[in-house]
């Protein structure tokens, strides 16, 4: 596969080579708003272009619908672990950013508000996930060898078999009941590495309830989360 991104394209357009691609298919990547234009391995690239300018009223619709950004700024509200947390810029506070019960007050400079924020959020998932994954795996027996939080676009959570379990930061700012259900999928990967009945089982067992309301939520608002901390 290969990619690319031209100044002839429509705005945010990426055109990705697929060997199994059969014709062209547009789609608008809901976490990012970016439009990719799959094409057969072997396709000329103007007219899968031309073909694609004409479906510019389709891709402003699909843009049209995405989440609106959540910027990290004064003022903003951030759902923090099921508390709204609302950023409140402060001159000069003794520490640069401290939570005071539902404000997050941070000093400093203005340009660095949003990255600083984003580093407490980070810390503050690190923390929750690492403590309910730590609960998890103590109730269902295994070791976890460590917790790491990132960034990735496609998934919630991940188990290696080396027994480290990832998770995106982004779960502290969706409803507590969908980031246990996370934790306990990926424990119950520390027994079962598939998605057998048995591992489904077990994710019931350590959440205490049905995480398909959890999997329903990511699916309808999972893609919301990545417009937090977005510029608008
Ligand atoms: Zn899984």
């Amino acid at each position: 596969m290969s990619s690319t991104a031209s100044s002839d394209l429509p705005d945010g357009l990426r055109v990705v080579r697929h060997p199994r691609a059969r014709g062209y298919r547009l789609s608008v990547d809901p976490a990012s708003g970016t439009a990719r234009l799959t094409v057969p391995a072997r396709a000329a690239i103007k007219p899968a272009l031309a073909w694609a300018q004409g479906k510019a009223a389709w891709i402003a619709e699909q843009r049209a619908r995405l989440p609106a950004p959540r910027p990290f700024v004064d003022g903003a509200v951030l759902p923090v672990a099921d508390h709204d947390v609302t950023i409140v810029r402060e001159e000069g506070a003794r520490r640069a950013l401290v939570r005071d019960g539902s404000r997050l007050l941070v000093a400093g400079p203005e340009e660095s508000v949003a990255r600083r924020v984003e580093a407490w959020l980070r810390q503050e998932a690190l923390a929750l996930l690492a403590a309910e994954t730590h609960a998890y795996a103590a109730k269902a027996g295994v070791g976890v060898a460590q917790v790491a939080v990132g960034d990735a676009r496609g998934r919630w959570g991940s188990c290696a078999s080396s027994g480290i379990i990832r998770y995106s930061w982004r779960l502290i700012l969706a409803p507590g009941h969908v980031r246990r259900a996370t934790v306990a999928h990926e424990v119950a990967h520390r027994v079962h590495m598939n998605h057998g009945p048995a591992f489904h089982a077990l994710v019931a067992d350590l959440y205490e309830g049905d995480p398909a309301p959890a999997r329903a939520w990511l699916r309808a608002h999972g893609a919301s989360l990545h417009w937090f901390g977005k510029p608008s």
